[in-house]
């Protein structure tokens, strides 16, 4: 068997296969063997913050096998995993490196076009971890994807992601509420779990070295949803108003996020009522929207019905 993270084998499986590593895919091969291994062991590890999220027989998804490393750490640590590849030319590498991980299957997709739900259906609503090395250029699409496919008012069969991102977006998303690095991604995954960085990874562990520094994060969803951040968020038929105001609260704080909090609400609410809002809130009128929490936001959209 092929040693996957040997750079030199790398080099020789992808040329055999008559491949290179392609840009376009963001394919920064992993070529220190002790991640791949760490990443699933974070990933299948007991729940950080929810004992409700200790579940049997927990399936898991990857996004980007590229050659399989992570793959085959996952197939040892989970009863069946799932593996998306974007790269048509990679498919029968996988078939090859794969072979002896009969629990492993691998979906040629992309993945920003796949139908969630029904992609982890196959897993017959058992639960689910996700994991990836994930490409740069498209961190934030996937992880909102991911987080976005169920409903905020209830649990998610994903009950975990762990992904490599580069090592600003593990600042963003774990940022604390107010540092200069809070952003709408820091907010918005927080209204559907918590995230954690649990460690960081130099530019020298992948074929080739990207620019940058990488960091894994894991995000653990909230067991019934929304309710475990905000208790009091709305039931039933008003929560989707209700969760639709808090995110276009998000979006226009975050999208002027150079302006007062009232003002880059402005296109949205009379200045008079938001600032009535935020003094309600014990907030000052003139606060700037990454000062505020997940939680604060859901608050001020109760505020602002
Ligand atoms: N998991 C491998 C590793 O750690 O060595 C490869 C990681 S590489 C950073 C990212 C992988 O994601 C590549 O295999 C790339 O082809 C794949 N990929 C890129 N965009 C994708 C997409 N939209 N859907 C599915 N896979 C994608």
């Amino acid at each position: 068997m092929t040693d996957l993270c040997d750079p030199a084998a790398v080099r020789r499986l992808l040329e055999e296969n008559g491949l290179a590593p392609r840009k376009a895919f963001g394919q920064n091969f992993l070529i220190n063997p002790a991640i791949p291994a760490e990443i699933a062991e974070v990933s299948a590890a007991a729940p950080f913050f929810w004992e409700e999220n200790r579940t049997e027989g927990t399936c898991a998804l990857e996004i980007g096998p590229g050659l399989g490393a992570l793959t085959r750490e996952l197939a040892a640590r989970y009863a069946a995993v799932t593996a998306v590849e974007i790269d048509r030319g990679l498919i029968p590498v996988l078939a090859g490196t794969l072979a002896d991980c009969p629990n492993a299957e691998i979906v040629e997709a992309d993945f920003m076009k796949t139908d969630v739900p029904a992609l982890l259906s196959r897993f017959g609503g058992k639960p689910v971890h996700v994991a990836g090395n994930l490409p740069y250029y498209i961190t934030t699409p996937i992880l909102m994807r991911l987080l976005e496919s169920y409903p905020a008012d209830g649990s998610s069969p994903i009950r975990r992601i762990t992904l490599m991102v580069q090592k600003e977006v593990a600042d963003r998303l774990c940022a604390p509420t107010g540092s200069d690095v809070c952003g709408a991604i820091t907010v918005s995954t927080a209204l559907y779990g918590r995230a954690e960085r649990r460690f960081t990874v130099s530019a020298g562990n992948f074929y080739p070295a990207p620019k940058v520094a990488s960091a894994v994060v894991t995000i653990e969803t909230y067991p019934h949803g929304l309710y475990d951040l905000y208790p009091d968020a709305p039931r039933g038929e008003a929560f989707a108003p209700f969760f639709a105001r808090v995110r276009d609260l998000i979006a226009a704080a975050f999208g002027q996020r150079r302006k007062t909090l009232t003002n880059a609400l402005s296109g949205l609410y009379p200045r008079e009522d938001a600032a009535a809002a935020l003094r309600r809130l014990g907030l000052r009128e003139d606060v700037r929207g990454e000062k505020l929490s997940a939680l604060d936001y859901c608050q001020l959209a109760d505020e602002l019905k």
